[in-house]
């Protein structure tokens, strides 16, 4: 049986914001994955873009207003949070939930691959069945229409995982989380962005001391091509905690 323990929810724009640490993190989730009878519940690891992002997106809002656990990703979060709620919040991201969930519970832990291009997810859980021990419950390609949606969400179900990795992009992945979540009924359903390719060693982790700073950001938005145009996101991000503050102050 859990105990509740009592925890601090902060409100971040129109977003909830849980104050827990990793560990905590794993703690919480090693309960609902223990839990009898198995719960659905939904994790997101809030990131600056999300909230960029998700302001014409009412269904993207929605899936993190109603998240069983919402994290901050990284130190734009946690800025943030200082910023607006002169709370320091502490950080854990998406890639240590996943590698840390796999630490702990090991083999007892079966695990569903959802996201990336045809054939990552496959090395993805090979790399992690050989690295962490832990099974694997399935494994779904991310590039489906929505008509195809509730078939993957049955094969979820049907797989009987315990965690479920779904890395399909910003706000596709909590969407598709949050939508089908009874159908789903996975104790543990977690948004991970990239993390499907870094498992597989498609991607790399940006290097320990940026992520040690809480600064991987500019790791990833520097060197890949591809997110040099989000860095205007960022700007905007800044623009909109500096104007939130200012109203807030009146
Ligand atoms: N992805 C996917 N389906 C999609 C779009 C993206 O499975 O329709 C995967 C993509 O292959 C990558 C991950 O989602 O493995 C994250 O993609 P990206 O970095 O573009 O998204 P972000 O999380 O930065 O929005």
């Amino acid at each position: 049986m859990t105990i509740p323990t009592p925890r601090q929810r902060l409100t971040l724009f129109d977003l909830p914001l849980d104050v827990v640490t990793l560990d905590e993190t794993l703690d919480r989730l090693g309960d609902w994955i223990s839990n009898q009878p198995r719960a659905p519940h939904t994790v997101v690891t809030l990131n600056p873009e999300f909230i960029v992002q998700s302001r014409n997106q009412p269904d993207f809002v929605n899936a993190m207003q109603v998240a069983d656990l919402i994290t901050a990703d990284g130190v734009g979060i946690v800025w943030a949070a200082r910023q607006l709620t002169n709370t320091e919040v502490p950080r854990a991201p998406g890639f240590d939930i996943v590698q840390g969930l796999m630490g702990r519970h090991g083999a007892d832990l079966r695990v569903f691959f959802l996201g990336a291009k045809p054939g990552v997810a496959e090395i993805a859980a090979q790399n992690a069945a050989r690295d962490y021990g832990i099974q694997v419950a399935g494994i779904h390609h991310g590039y489906f229409d929505l008509p195809e949606d509730q078939r993957v969400a049955e094969l979820v179900r049907g797989s009987g995982a315990d965690l479920l990795l779904t890395a399909m992009g910003a706000g596709r992945q909590e969407t598709f989380n949050q939508y089908w979540r009874q159908v789903m009924n996975v104790p543990v359903m977690i948004g991970c962005g990239g993390v499907i390719d870094v498992l597989a060693g498609n991607a790399d982790l940006a290097p320990a001391w940026t992520r040690r700073m809480g600064v991987e950001w500019i790791w990833r938005v520097g060197l890949d091509r591809k997110r040099w145009n989000r860095a205007p996101r960022l700007a905007q991000f800044v623009r909109m905690v500096r104007a939130e503050k200012k109203r807030t102050a009146k």
